[in-house]
């Protein structure tokens, strides 16, 4: 049988297994019996990544949820009826935690009424097999794989099955999700469930979708890697109708949205954590004329503020546009410090909607590309390794350091170094002695000497009296990865090799100059 535990603890982020191992100790310590289902355990039997973690408690998962919170984990939505509690950790791991429950639908569309049930009879309440499962996180029972519905044998037949004959006449939700997830996983209704999925919809089961729900749903269509295939799957069979007439009339903006895929897809390569949901609604609703687009995204749930977003994206990137373009000679210094203020999805937006805009499209990429990731591998652990301690002093030499950086200063590591010394107030190191004996040693013997070290490894440079006793390896290469300071480090998010700069909401540019920005990016 295979180890589930074994297979979580390598498939999961360090972030999620971390997570994971709190929420079990919590529920531990409560004595609430847990378990990690839904899409999860869908996609570590998949192999897809792991998007979100579910948990599900048997008894109330909102004293878990209270007892997370008081350690730091943000709780985003409550649903006391329910009993779930939805759940954002500091560095993106979102999760959530539900009542193991069972559900009695009355009518079509109307909210279920619930109550407690064992997790079996939970996993018999769901959407499809392949999100029927689950794997027990309680001692005495951890890493069981529990599966009532068989959902691994349509994991292997690549089929989404509905659980019984009522599924989309209880949740009409569900033939949304169905063409949503046959998109992502590649899968197919196995015949029953396309048999009850179209005759649902030729009954207009799915005109019986709550608001909330359908809110939630386009929103969660919008956060698809691939979300013009999941537009496009849902227009064909006709449910955009079912967000609005006009919608499934003049469909999304499918170019526009494919362009910004790419984008989106290399900025993610690069580490970058986005939240393209407000900019993916954008081109959702962007052929619909504004009164219409306000109206709909309304409709759907969007708070004021996401509103404005949604709807000031072109205004806010042409001002950026103009910015960008009015300061031609901008150099990377000043390059980084405006687009420091911005938010990575609105660059990412520019770039995608600007393609034509050669100069523009330059400094966004080498501020994405090139500085943003110089700025995460700071020479910290150097600095340290020389003696500074970490606090104002040690910010200002980085800061010093990374702006010669981007001005171009160093074309080798030993300049590198030996400007850092010079920032840090530490005496010069000479080279010169150590070229001479290599010269001496090529003259003794012509051919080259079979792997010798190089002439800093040899000579480490002369440690100042405080000099910790690692730093005779500073010369060499093999410099170990820096960790970030415990002072407020100057780097953003530290990623795993790559930048993972956390996701600014997008902001709107100070209209004045790029004088503010400047200060405002210095602020932060
Ligand atoms: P994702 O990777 O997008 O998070 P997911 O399968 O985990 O996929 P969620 O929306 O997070 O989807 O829901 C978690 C689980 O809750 C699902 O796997 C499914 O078991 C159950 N679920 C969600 N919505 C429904 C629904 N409308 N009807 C029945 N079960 C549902
Ligand atoms: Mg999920």
């Amino acid at each position: 049988m295979p180890d589930y535990i074994f297979m979580l603890e390598s498939r999961l982020s360090p972030e999620q297994l971390q997570a994971l191992n709190q929420v079990q100790q919590e529920a531990q310590e409560l004595s609430l019996n847990l378990y990690l289902v839904g899409g999860a355990v869908r996609d570590l039997m998949t192999g897809s990544p792991i998007r979100d973690l579910d948990f599900v408690v048997e008894g109330n998962p909102l004293r878990l949820a209270k007892r997370l919170e008081s350690r730091g984990v943000r709780r985003f939505a409550v649903d006391p009826d329910h009993r779930t509690a939805e759940l954002l950790l500091t560095d993106g791991v979102s999760l959530s935690v539900e009542m193991s429950r069972n559900e009695f639908y009355q009518s079509p569309g109307k909210p279920a009424q619930v109550s407690p049930a064992s997790i079996l009879e939970d996993l018999r309440r769901r959407d499809f097999t392949v999100n029927a499962m689950g794997i027990s996180l309680t001692p005495g029972s951890r890493g069981l794989l529990l599966d009532p519905t068989n959902g691994l044998a349509d994991i292997e037949s690549r089929e989404l099955r509905v659980l019984h004959n009522y599924s989309f006449v209880h949740d009409p939700l569900r033939l949304l999700r169905l063409v949503r997830f046959s998109t992502r996983l590649g899968f197919h209704p196995e015949p029953r469930t396309k048999e009850l999925f179209d005759a649902a919809l030729e009954r207009d089961f799915q005109y019986h979708i709550p608001l909330d729900a359908l809110g939630r749903e386009v929103a969660q269509v919008a956060g698809e890697e691939n979300s013009v295939a999941a537009l496009k799957a849902l227009a064909d069979y006709e449910l955009l109708e079912v967000v609005h007439p006009l919608l499934q009339k003049r469909k999304p903006d499918y170019d526009g949205l494919a362009k910004l895929q790419k984008y989106c897809q290399q900025a993610a390569a690069a580490g970058y954590r986005l939240d393209t949901v407000g900019l993916v609604l954008h081109y959702i609703v962007q052929r619909l004329k504004p009164r219409l687009q306000k109206q709909l995204l309304s409709k759907l749930g969007l708070r004021k503020a996401e509103l404005k977003q949604v709807l000031g994206l072109d205004k806010e990137a042409r001002r950026w546009v103009k910015l960008l373009g009015r300061r031609r000679s901008m150099g990377p210094r000043q390059v980084y410090q405006v687009l420091d203020a911005a938010a990575v999805e609105m660059l990412v937006f520019i770039l995608a909607e600007y393609s034509d805009k050669k100069k523009v499209q330059a400094k966004i990429y080498n501020f994405l590309f090139k500085y943003r990731p110089m700025r995460q591998r700071l020479p910290v652990r150097e600095l340290q390794l020389m003696g500074i301690q970490p606090g104002p002093k040690f910010d200002q030499i980085l800061e010093k350091y990374f702006e010669a950086q981007l001005d171009g200063r160093f074309r080798s590591r030993p300049q590198q170094l030996r400007y850092l010394r010079m920032l840090a107030g530490l005496p010069k190191t000479s080279t010169k002695p150590v070229k001479k004996e290599k010269e001496k040693e090529k003259e003794k013997d012509k051919k080259p000497a079979a792997g010798p070290a190089s002439a800093e490894t040899k000579q480490p440079p002369a440690a100042p009296a405080k000099l910790a006793p690692e730093a005779a390896s500073l010369g060499t290469k093999q410099a170990p990865k820096p960790p970030a300071p415990p002072s407020a480090p100057p780097a953003k998010a530290p990623g795993k090799n790559v930048p993972a700069p956390p996701a600014k909401p997008a902001r709107v540019p100070s209209r004045r100059s790029a004088k503010k920005l400047k200060k405002k990016s210095h602020r932060r």
